[in-house]
């Protein structure tokens, strides 16, 4: 079969692999659309998290059980179920767990083996919205670890994770969602998905500001956004280092706390914000384009309108 994998020194090449291998806990999965992440370009350029080559890439995706023909989502988290993580309910957290597309063959192919009870039915979405769960339940658990009490939330950058937690808010009635991005096109879709401002005010107003870029600056920014009390939820993972001045943190009591994907139950909780979503922000692409399309988006030529690429992989 046809899949993209990482061969090592910042690269990925279209390659025909043998077919994905089955353990008799999983179930072959014809991928129908794969989402590129973040996480994906972290990987190869930066080596966070740390790819071994050969391994094919993609843990965002939608596709058909070979087995029954069901239209299905794969939570590309496998968790041991045995840890003390585990155990609490956080599999998200487990001290074993391996990632699709990461550490075991992942979705940027024809066929994805997926533990079966990490597949979800995807029930009536579209198949564009069926492959945005992922970034979808990454939002909500975001959300799920500000204080409940927010109403004033601020949203750094409009990536896919950023819009993502637009609709999170909107969906969970938040009264005022603002957002900043230096690329001003994607604002738009912002104030699609219920951003009510795209424009930050200077001082700290907000309840809680969530960072979905992860660079010092909008690390800075978070913070100093705050209002005395407030909390940054930090999502993305661009800068390997957090420095901010620790004095408005101290003096007034302001929380900083990481965000990582999302629990199981999350992830299923995901479909119903997802549904019907507005999804105008999301380019489709054919799978014979994802190597030019990675390459791109590795060497920072990609500034596209569109925060989302899903590879076309079948129908
Ligand atoms: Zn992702
Ligand atoms: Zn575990």
């Amino acid at each position: 079969m046809k899949a993209l994998v990482y061969t090592g020194d910042q690269n990925v090449e279209m390659r025909d692999v043998d077919d994905a291998a089955v353990g008799n806990q999983d179930i072959l999965v014809n991928v129908l659309r794969a989402g590129i992440c973040g996480t994906d370009i972290g990987a190869i350029v930066h080596g966070r998290p740390k790819l071994e080559p050969g391994i094919v890439l993609g843990h965002e995706f939608v596709g058909r059980r070979l087995d029954s023909g069901r239209l299905v989502v794969g939570n590309p988290i496998i968790a041991c179920r045995q840890c003390t993580m585990c155990s609490a309910g956080a599999t998200h957290l487990c001290t074993n767990r391996k990632v699709l597309g990461v550490h075991r063959q992942g979705a940027f192919a024809e066929r994805v083996s997926v533990p079966e009870r990490n597949l979800v039915d995807a029930g009536d979405l579209s198949l564009t919205e069926a492959a945005l769960i992922d970034p979808v339940a990454t939002a909500l658990h975001a959300w799920r670890l500000a204080p409940s009490s927010s109403t004033r939330v601020a949203v750094l950058g409009a990536g896919a994770i950023g819009l993502c937690t637009v609709a999170v808010l909107k969906a969970a009635g938040v009264e005022e969602i603002a957002i900043t991005d230096i690329v001003p096109e994607r604002l738009e879709f912002a104030r699609t998905l219920g951003a009510t401002s795209v424009v930050l005010p200077s001082g700290g107003v907000f309840d809680c500001v969530l960072d979905a870029v992860g660079s010092e600056q909008t690390r800075q920014q978070a913070t100093a956004l705050l209002r005395t009390g407030g909390t940054a939820v930090l999502i993305g993972l661009h800068a390997e280092r957090l420095s901010v001045a620790a004095g408005p943190l101290i003096g007034g009591e302001r929380t900083i706390r990481g965000a990582f994907a999302y629990t199981e139950a999350e992830f299923v909780e995901a479909i119903g914000i997802v549904r019907g979503m507005d999804t105008s922000w999301v380019r489709t692409i054919p799978f014979e384009y994802a190597a030019d399309s990675l390459a791109a988006m590795v060497g920072g030529r990609y500034r596209e309108r569109e925060a989302k690429v899903h590879l076309q992989i079948g129908e």
